[in-house]
């Protein structure tokens, strides 16, 4: 039974319209001038909506993936960056909340997240190894109750603007490249020196740019699991998720346009019916596909985070994977759908109908984590998983 959302004044939802419609504002200037959203990440801060993934004992709202998933769609629907901005820091704090509650740092660190709204970035990619997360160059080394790590953290989003790195690396100079960990260093701990600047098609206000990591911490500040295990049980699961949400709004909001557009067209023949409006229902076919396989994607994380099995197991990182590969690839489709729709009026910048910075937004879905690399590992899983035959999850 679909119960109905109560949308009161404090709920996530109505907090984060009020964000939405500060980054709508901004959305533009922020693409054109490839700048931190500044002014959606205050909303998001006065809104309190950084902390509310993080347990209510520690000051949080215990926020479900579903929940977050929703406040990324609601934020990619008006600006595509800060929306990812919001998903990196929640895929950040789940690691976190997942992984980090036995430990007396991080859970103190969980509060001052809440009490200051403190922004978390991520440096997983590396320069030599792309984005092949499971694998590191760089080596954590400990001296005593210090940690010392240096990394060419290749592209590291909004890292200028970040109150704290959660960084991944060898867990010692010695270690195999895949035996990583992963370590929270907070900003007045390391020094960033700029190598590249990011100037790209779209996603331009995430601010993505690359940097030489130089930090020193307590050692306590490592997080106390293997990241193989972190990646597996909740980061890999919330980074495609939440992703996903950012990117189905990306096409909601394009499908919007595409139907302002045969409205209007609508009108102004009402005899007729506008070229567009078959192109509209198919477009509207393709959306609905990509939002029952976010919302399948997210009925299974909820379900398999109360077991431990089904959350390490083969079917459930190949159903992941997929949700990722399908809805990067299939937002691509219905953006390009919408500028048939629109025409030259999605074509043009500027107009109620323009298309073109979510068209730009929407082609980096397929490289957050290459497209090709997620096949390659779904496709090692294949020749030994047994194959996903029911309708019953
Ligand atoms: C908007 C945005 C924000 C980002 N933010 C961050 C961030 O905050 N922190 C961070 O650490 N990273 C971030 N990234 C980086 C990221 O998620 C990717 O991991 C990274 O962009 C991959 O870089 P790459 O394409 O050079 O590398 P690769 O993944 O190495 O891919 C390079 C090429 O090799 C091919 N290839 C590589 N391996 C395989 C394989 N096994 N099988 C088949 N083909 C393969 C790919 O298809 C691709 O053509 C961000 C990326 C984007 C687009």
């Amino acid at each position: 039974m679909n119960v109905p959302v109560k949308i009161t004044e404090d709920s996530l939802v109505a907090r984060a319209a009020r964000v939405a419609e500060i980054a709508a504002r901004h959305a533009d200037a922020v693409d054109f001038e490839g700048r931190f959203p500044q002014e959606a990440v205050n909303a998001m801060k006065a809104e309190r909506l950084l902390g509310i993934q993080i347990p209510r004992h520690l000051g949080g709202e215990a926020a479900s993936t579903t929940d977050i998933a929703e406040l990324c769609s609601m934020l990619g629907q008006a600006c595509a960056a800060s929306a990812m901005v919001f998903a990196m820091h929640q895929i950040k704090l789940s690691s976190l909340v997942e992984h980090g509650a036995d430990s007396e740092w991080h859970s103190a660190f969980m509060r001052r997240i809440v009490a200051e709204q403190l922004l978390i970035a991520s440096a997983t990619t590396e320069g030599g190894i792309g984005g092949n997360l499971r694998n590191s160059i760089c080596a954590i080394e400990i001296d005593g109750d210090i940690c010392r790590l240096q990394k060419d953290a290749t592209v590291i989003s909004y890292g200028s603007h970040a109150d704290a790195i959660l960084i991944t690396s060898r867990s010692h100079p010695q270690a195999a490249s895949s035996d990583q960990v992963l370590t929270a260093f907070l900003k007045d701990q390391y020094t960033l020196e700029k190598t590249h600047v990011w100037n790209t098609l779209g996603m331009r206000g995430t601010c993505s740019d690359g940097f030489l990591f130089r930090g020193e911490a307590p050692a306590k500040q490592i997080l106390p699991k293997p990241f193989a295990e972190i990646a597996a049980q909740s980061m890999l699961a919330s980074s495609h998720l939440l992703w996903s949400g950012v990117w189905y709004g990306i096409a909601v909001d394009a499908v919007s346009r595409a139907q302002a557009f045969v409205r209007a067209a609508a009108r102004k023949s009402p005899d007729a019916t506008p070229p567009g409006a078959l192109r509209l229902a198919e477009v509207s076919n393709l959306l609905q596909m990509v939002k029952s396989n976010v919302v399948a994607g997210l009925k299974a994380y909820e379900e398999a985070k109360a077991d431990g099995d089904k959350l390490s197991s083969m079917g459930f990182a190949v159903a992941m994977n997929n949700v990722k590969i399908a809805s990067s690839e299939t937002i691509l489709e219905i953006v390009n759908h919408a500028m048939l729709i629109c025409g030259i009026m999605g074509y043009k910048n500027g107009t109620p109908f323009s298309l073109g910075r979510h068209l730009r937004d929407a082609h980096s879905a397929q490289l957050m984590i290459s497209n090709d690399r997620i096949l390659g590992n779904t496709s090692s899983m294949l020749l030994v998983h047994k194959q996903d035959t029911s309708l019953l999850g």
